[in-house]
């Protein structure tokens, strides 16, 4: 039983853990998403390659990875300049960025978690360099990357891809992050993600999966069921300096971590990743320790975590399910995806 408040250093906010009336832990029920197998190309996807998009371009017949500018900006160096000036105490500022489109593959029925570790890797070195390009032009504060998976999240299209946008403001986490892991720089001389990892590792229960120089675990403050953090042990403010050897350990924990979401209910799993980078502003960000977060929605196969009254209403999340028993769970789940079990159980 977990009854309590606990506080979550990154966010700065506390989260209310009330595992207490929770029903037994998940029992093996799964949900088998048999639909139609979906075929490696379909000629009206306007991310497969050789295909039309709605801007007229033609993709070109890519081989790995494809980047584009999206075609519906929601930021971009065409939005208006010349803006009217609200009234009395309120502001506006143009909406100047870049967002991108990063296909992970050309095959459409691909999912992140099934790509090779390799292909991992390389996708990997295309996010530090979109970071590094779009992070250095001086209009830029922040480089956002991250993908929505799933129709729970609104993804219509499951080409397998990720979203970046380059904004001219930092994102409300990121900034919050910034600060909290500034300030407890500058008083304890320690980097505040460091001080998480160790917390992790010296109570062990919610880690996941760990190599050399990564690992992945479920945050004693998460704030969904399944909630998942891959980082490198050391701290890099941003993917943009981690070594050779760092960039093939975080793409093989990040590669397991995704199969064994995939495994626990045997369905593609749903969530939103984004990867938090330090911001680009110029700012003092030796204490940012870059992550990926994973927020899964979903509590169980069928069953969404709603946000409401506390989180809607209020801003703090209520969980009503134990983090170390949902590690547990995701640590039980094979590193072979189900999809590519010889002898897989249909009945
Ligand atoms: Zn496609
Ligand atoms: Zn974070």
């Amino acid at each position: 039983m977990t009854w309590e408040e606990r506080w979550h250093p990154l966010r700065e906010e506390w989260v209310i853990v009330a595992a207490h009336r929770q029903d037994r832990p998940w029992s093996g029920e799964t949900v088998r998403h048999e639909k139609e197998k979906l075929p490696e190309y379909v000629s009206d996807c306007y991310l497969c390659p050789g295909n039309r998009r709605v801007s007229g371009k033609v993709n070109p017949e890519y081989t790995r990875t494809f980047v584009f500018d999206n075609d519906h900006p929601s930021v971009s160096p065409d939005a208006p300049l010349d803006l009217a000036p609200p009234a009395g105490i309120y502001r506006n500022q143009p909406a100047r960025g870049v967002a991108r489109v990063v296909c992970y593959s050309p095959k459409h029925n691909l999912t992140l978690a099934e790509l090779k570790p390799t292909e991992i890797e390389n996708l990997l070195h295309i996010w530090q360099s979109q970071y590094l390009e779009l992070g250095s032009r001086p209009e830029i504060a922040h480089v956002l990357i991250f993908e929505n998976k799933g129709e729970v999240v609104g993804v219509s299209n499951p080409h397998p891809h990720c979203q970046i946008y380059a904004t001219n403001f930092v994102f409300k986490t990121i900034e919050t992050e910034a600060r909290a892991s500034r300030r407890h720089l500058a008083e304890t001389g320690r980097v505040l993600f460091q001080d998480i990892l160790t917390a992790e590792q010296q109570d062990g229960r919610r880690i996941i999966a760990e190599n050399e120089s990564a690992i992945a675990f479920l945050p004693y403050f998460a704030r969904y069921a399944y909630e998942v953090f891959v980082a490198p042990k050391a701290t890099h403010p941003s993917l943009a300096t981690l070594s050779r050897a760092e960039t093939r350990d975080l793409a093989e924990v990040l590669k397991r971590i995704l199969v064994k979401f995939d495994n626990l209910w045997q369905m593609p799993f749903p969530y939103v990743m984004p990867l938090h980078q330090a911001p680009t502003d110029g700012g003092d960000h030796r204490g940012f320790h870059f992550h990926i977060e994973f927020h899964p929605p979903l509590r169980k196969p069928n069953l969404l975590k709603y946000l409401a009254g506390p989180e809607i209403g209020g801003g703090n999340f209520l969980s009503d399910t134990s983090p170390q028993e949902k590690a547990a769970e995701l640590r039980a789940q094979p590193d072979t995806h189900y999809k590519h079990r010889p002898e897989q159980e249909t009945e």
